[in-house]
């Protein structure tokens, strides 16, 4: 099993200390399955990366189950969450509560 270069310096000469990963270079430690979990990726309809906290608009009208009415176009989201599934944003929007989001349907601000 060969093991990742250092994220913080490249180095490729880290070691296993546990379940951590350490670089004997920068002496940067990290645990190998948080890097995974963390790992999630979104992708705006601008092919922008999308991260915990990011702020977005919806780039077009989206229908919403059992909501009386739908977002609109423009509508601004504050700090999403990225979540793994079909609908990869995880949100809260003001009238509508919490929802899931296409990732492809909003781009970043
Ligand atoms: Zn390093």
């Amino acid at each position: 099993m060969s093991l990742p270069n250092c994220p913080k310096c490249n180095s490729e000469y880290v070691y296993e200390d546990g379940i951590l990963l350490v670089c004997p270079e920068c002496a940067h430690e990290w645990d190998p399955n948080e890097v995974e979990e963390d790992g999630l990726v979104a992708v705006d309809a601008n092919g922008n990366k999308l991260a915990d906290g990011d702020t977005v608009t919806l780039i077009k009208d989206l229908k919403v189950k059992g909501a009386p009415k739908d977002l609109k176009q423009g509508t601004r989201v504050k700090n999403i969450r990225i979540v793994e599934g079909d609908h990869n944003i995880d949100c809260k929007i003001d009238g509508f509560g919490a929802m899931k989001l296409k990732s492809e349907f909003v781009k970043k601000i």
